[in-house]
């Protein structure tokens, strides 16, 4: 099962949809003054810069895209080196390695995203940026991360497709760093099946980015435009169907993380004051709430309560951790490998299970469950969602001490 937004699915993603199908007329671009143009791309695209206060927003067709355009328009290229985290969607790595870059891995510490000191240590003369990942909905550290950035002439890039509508004092996450990105894939925090956008307040970054996301044209492209293209580009650009969707997930956004927040503090207040039980940390109470991760003493514990609960402690649930990731370890690039500047996999830094011992440690015995992400793959099959009543989160919840209790 998805992210939270599915669950909302409703009569205005029906009228917004209508309203581009029965337009006829599908692409970004248009005529402004033809009535048929409906310009839900431009307008998504408008209501998100407003609500997250950033001078720019611009749409791609995931969240990968999102990151490899992010990427390219800070000119992270062949070598340079990136920090990420150990704990992370792959293609926070893959994006990296599309550009040619190298990424280089660090660990988590209890808040599950990049531990800043960990970052430090790893950075060296050809560390270019630090992706700062809000992992499940919860912000980075980004007072120190910035820090960072700032004392070593670092770009900060947030990989915020997992926190779309997450805050870090009082900003939207994703507006702190130079660029950000967000994904609308089937899982994250509201969806279209696929999508992603990136973000920033720079002019020249978002030139960038919106050239290299349609074949080098200059935004807003009008048209045929021989003559006025700055670099050559791909095509990344989202349809109106996609942005007519995601208009109404969009507006929707309150709601959901108040439906989101009401069913975790629920459920998180009755598993407080459990000897031997906790939570990862909050870097801010603005996050998602769309999952609740506790923390158990070991490893043997965490995989107990796991089996009882039809659930994996998320070091075994699949694809989010760097030793799962036989195509990282094993440096399987394609050759050419995509966007093609490097035919090799372009590092010589070496992966391998085991590397990140503090992140091994707190992975194997971290539990999620499931709020508004249901997600076997992410390690929350367990859980309650975003529509649960009050009963349903209090047996859940019972069912969840009861069991914990048994081992600790
Ligand atoms: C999902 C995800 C992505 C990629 O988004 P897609 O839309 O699936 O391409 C990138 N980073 C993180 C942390 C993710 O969870």
């Amino acid at each position: 099962m998805p992210g939270p937004g599915y669950y909302w699915i409703g009569k205005e993603e029906e009228d917004e949809v209508l309203d581009v199908i029965r337009s006829h007329y599908l692409f970004r671009y248009g005529d402004e003054k033809d009535p048929n143009f409906k310009k839900k791309v431009y307008t998504l695209e408008g209501e998100i810069s407003k609500k997250f206060g950033c001078r720019y927003a611009l749409s791609v067709t995931s969240g990968t895209a999102a990151l490899i355009v992010a990427l390219t328009a800070a000119k992270i290229g062949p070598g340079d080196e990136v920090i990420v985290p150990g704990y992370t969607f792959i293609a926070s790595m893959s994006s990296v390695i599309a550009c040619g870059a190298v990424p280089v891995l660090a660990e988590v510490d209890d808040s599950l995203t990049l531990d800043p000191a960990d970052v430090e240590k790893r950075i060296t003369p050809k560390t270019k940026a630090i992706l700062a990942v809000h992992m499940l909905g919860n912000p980075c550290d980004m007072d120190r991360l910035s820090a960072l950035a700032k004392k070593h002439k670092l770009l900060l890039i947030e990989d915020s497709a997992q926190s779309f509508g997450g805050m870090y004092k009082g900003k939207y996450l994703g507006t702190l760093g130079l660029l950000g990105i967000y994904s609308f894939n089937f899982f994250k925090t509201i969806n279209a099946g696929d999508g992603g956008m990136v973000v920033t307040d720079d002019e020249e970054l978002f030139k960038t980015a919106f050239s290299f996301h349609d074949q080098g044209h200059l935004p807003h492209r009008a048209g045929v435009e021989v003559g006025n293209r700055s670099i050559i580009g791909w095509n990344f650009r989202m349809n109106e169907l996609t942005a007519a969707f995601l208009l109404a997930q969009f507006r929707r956004l309150d709601k959901l993380k108040d439906g989101l927040t009401r069913v975790k503090s629920r459920y998180k207040k009755q598993l407080g004051g459990i000897e031997g039980l906790k939570f990862r940390k909050l870097n801010d109470p603005g996050e998602c709430a769309t999952l609740l991760t506790v923390l158990l003493p070991t490893a043997d514990i965490a995989e107990k309560v796991c089996a009882e609960l039809g659930t994996k402690p998320i070091s075994h649930s699949g694809w989010h951790v760097y030793n799962n990731m036989e195509q990282i370890l094993g440096k399987k690039q394609l050759t050419p490998g995509p966007p093609f500047q490097s035919k090799e996999f372009p590092t010589n830094v070496e992966y391998s299970k085991g590397m990140l011992p503090v992140t091994d440690d707190l992975l194997s015995r971290a539990v999620n469950i499931s709020i508004g992400v249901i997600d076997a793959g992410l390690g929350s099959a367990f859980g309650v969602n975003p529509l649960s009543s009050d009963d349903e989160i209090d047996k859940k919840a019972e069912t969840f001490i009861k069991t914990v209790r048994k081992y600790l």
